[in-house]
């Protein structure tokens, strides 16, 4: 027995707009669902754009046995609305929450958007202790955040707020998550910060959407990935194998479990599990 058997690991899974990328999901999540994570999550489109259909798929999963977990923010919604879908949550026997602030979508205009810190706040008013309740962490530093300092002091409002554990932005650097760490255990933050890892499906997808949320690409995997143009054999392979590494570093040096962005696909997420030796916890 290894020490990872101590550890908690998640797996993310985005809604599908289509009846096509639902039966595939169905697919995706029985194949993932054999590795036994501790539970899943499903996002919450920008605004609540994907509102039903996160909570349909959260709910279907539930029925099949499958833990899992719903993001939510306020997006547009007013408190009540929110509330009904907390409520449905917590009459479907849903037990864990992912809180968070959100992005607007574009079109939504200069609406105000309501911090994770107020929505853990109103989760705890209502329901009390009956929900897990997870944050965003961000390792390399939320864009919007005024400096490195003010994002940790926000998460431990949030912690503080009721949040039980936080998971971060993905990042390509280990010791930008230690060194988080440890400035967040200076900061008093004393509750889990699970690292959130991407697989490298497609390095244009990867470096815009990094780009949007902050996240950095180390230089020398970006020219790797550039190297190999359109051959996405040799992509996958170098993928697995720098995502394999860093997920190895962060459990071999501290990291309480890990949450992977499966991108709603089964591979890499199920290679770099197997090459961790998780199959065994
Ligand atoms: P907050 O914690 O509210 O912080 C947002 C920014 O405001 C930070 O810069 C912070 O420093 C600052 N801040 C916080 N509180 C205050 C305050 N009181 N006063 C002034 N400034 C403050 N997005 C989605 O749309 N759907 C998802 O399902 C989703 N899932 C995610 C899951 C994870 C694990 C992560 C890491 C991110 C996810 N995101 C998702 C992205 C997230 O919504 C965005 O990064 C968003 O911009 C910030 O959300 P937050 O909950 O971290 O915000």
């Amino acid at each position: 027995m290894n020490n990872k058997t101590s550890k908690r690991f998640s797996f993310e899974f985005f809604p599908p707009k289509t009846d096509l990328g639902k039966e595939k999901l169905a697919t995706v999540r029985a194949e993932l669902n054999k590795l036994e994570p501790d539970y899943f999550s499903v996002t919450y489109g920008a605004g609540g754009s994907t509102r039903d259909n996160t909570r349909d798929i959260v709910l279907t999963m539930k029925s099949e046995g499958i833990s899992t977990a719903p993001h939510l923010s306020f997006g547009g919604d007013n408190e009540a609305a929110i509330l009904e879908l907390i409520n449905q949550y917590k009459t479907a026997g849903i037990d864990r929450i992912v809180a968070l602030r959100g992005d607007m979508p574009s079109g939504m205009g200069a609406q105000r958007l309501i911090y994770a810190e107020e929505l853990v706040r109103f989760i705890r008013e209502h329901t009390g202790d009956h929900f897990q309740l997870t944050v965003a962490a961000y390792p390399e530093i939320h864009p919007d955040a005024k400096s490195y300092h003010s994002d940790i002091q926000f998460l431990k409002r949030k912690m503080d707020a009721g949040a039980d554990s936080a998971i971060t932005q993905y990042f390509y650097n280990a010791d930008a998550y230690f060194y988080f760490i440890e400035e967040c255990q200076k900061a008093g933050i004393d509750k889990a910060i699970y690292p959130g890892i991407m697989p490298i499906l497609n390095y244009e997808n990867l470096a815009r959407f990094s780009r949007n949320c902050g996240a950095e690409i180390p230089r020398w995997i970006c020219k790797k990935l550039e190297g190999y143009g359109n051959d996405q054999e040799s992509i996958a392979q170098f993928g697995t194998e720098v995502v394999t590494r860093l997920a190895e570093q962060l459990l071999d040096n501290g990291a309480p479990g890990i949450h992977f962005y499966t991108m709603n696909q089964i591979e890499p997420t199920r290679s770099i599990w197997n090459n961790l030796g998780l199959g065994e916890r």
